[in-house]
């Protein structure tokens, strides 16, 4: 065994987390960069790190967050205000597409390049320090190193990893949560469950990250009520953030499966949220993998305390009602678009074109 067990976050849980790690935050650097979209002035975290800062003296500039799924001018935004501000840390606030972009343009600020050569190059393994702060419960983003950015030319998401964008420190805090409607907290807990159940099935997955994938689906497991009815109480929040950084940090050990790649092309092309473009995928994934996945399936089921992935599916198209019509015409092009990176994955099973326009018919035409 080659490789056990390492995540360079140091991931602290709970109410008022922020504040009570002020400390944590100034020994980061002394003028921070926020990177933060307007949902984070309404929820409370924005004046949190504004109180955090203020009270350890760290002089601080605000740049709005991207859209969601960001793109390179996105990231361009954040670089450009960071060399203005000549921030030495960046604090990054929201959902994924913040946080993501925050990563990599920390890694090109810190090695003085443009988000131009995103398309061109590799990142180097520098970024200057970040704490993130996870306002959706989701992307798992705040526990790991990577970053999803939308490059153009052919249109597509990149997935960017070097182990210094791992954010030093991420600060969950459930309250900033309370804000989402409950279509995104449905979208969103999905894409936890997507990670989760893929860290889980892959070939080559650690027994550290098997304990990890359980232990996030019982969490979700104790919110799928909340999920069915859209009310979520303070419990439902703290477990569906809780089962979403859990998600993130089997991610740093397992890395997802074809079902995010193929879900990119129907978010790229269809505008669909991620959580949902994955999780619609989830079900028929797994039963035509099932040859290398049989005994992880059950435990998945088991711990969702579901009982065939019938109910699996079921499940996410009412907490996520499917919509829009699909040709066949239309999944061919997704399933040749997807093809080059998600085949290339660990998927249980060694997968074809063929299988992925199949999972693509069964999950958006035959449902
Ligand atoms: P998001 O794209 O970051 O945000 C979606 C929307 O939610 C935005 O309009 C945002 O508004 C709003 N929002 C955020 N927090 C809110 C709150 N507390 N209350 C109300 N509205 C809120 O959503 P996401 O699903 O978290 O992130 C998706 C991105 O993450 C995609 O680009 C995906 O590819 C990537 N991703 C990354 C990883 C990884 O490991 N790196 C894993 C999975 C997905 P504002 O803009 O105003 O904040
Ligand atoms: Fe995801």
């Amino acid at each position: 065994m080659d490789h056990f067990f390492h995540i360079p976050t140091e991931l602290l849980f709970g109410d008022g987390i922020v504040m009570k790690n002020a400390d944590k935050l100034a020994r980061l650097g002394k003028r921070a960069l926020i990177v933060a979209g307007k949902s984070a002035d309404a929820n409370g975290s924005l004046s949190d790190i504004y109180a955090a800062l203020d009270e350890k003296s760290v002089a601080h500039a605000r740049v709005m967050g991207p859209k969601p799924n960001p793109d390179q001018p996105d990231v361009q935004r954040i670089v450009d205000a960071g060399r203005d501000f000549r921030a030495d840390f960046i604090v990054a606030i929201g959902g994924g597409s913040p946080i993501d972009a925050s990563k990599v343009a920390a890694a090109l600020l810190a090695q003085g390049l443009n988000a131009a050569s995103l398309e061109r190059k590799p990142l180097k393994d520098a970024a200057l320090p970040l704490a993130a702060i996870p306002t959706t419960a989701g992307t798992g983003t705040e526990a790991n190193s990577y970053s999803i950015i939308t490059l153009e030319n052919p249109k597509r998401k990149k997935t960017f990893l070097t182990p210094a964008m791992a954010p030093r420190l991420g600060l969950l805090d459930p309250k900033y949560t309370y804000s989402l409607d409950a279509d995104q907290t449905a979208s969103t807990a999905i894409d936890a469950m997507a990670h989760l159940v893929e860290g889980y099935v892959r070939t080559g997955r650690t027994r550290i990250g098997e304990m990890l994938a359980l232990e996030g689906l019982s969490r979700l497991a104790d919110c799928k009520d909340a999920l069915l009815n859209k009310t979520y109480d303070a419990q439902a929040r703290s477990n569906l953030l809780y089962a979403a950084m859990i998600g993130g940090v089997t991610l740093a050990h397992c890395r997802t499966l074809a079902p995010h790649q193929m879900g990119y092309q129907l978010t790229n092309f269809r505008g669909m949220p991620h959580g949902q473009a994955c999780g619609v995928l989830m079900a028929s994934f797994l039963d035509k993998t099932r040859a290398g996945c049989e005994e992880q399936i059950g435990k998945i089921l088991r711990a969702l305390g579901m009982n065939d992935l019938g109910e699996l599916k079921a499940f996410i198209a009412k907490v996520l009602p499917p919509h829009g019509d699909y040709t066949r015409e239309e999944l061919e092009r997704y399933a040749e678009g997807s093809a080059g990176d998600a085949l290339g994955k660990p998927n249980p099973v060694e997968m074809d074109r063929e299988m992925l326009l199949n999972i693509f018919v069964e999950s958006l035409i035959e449902n």
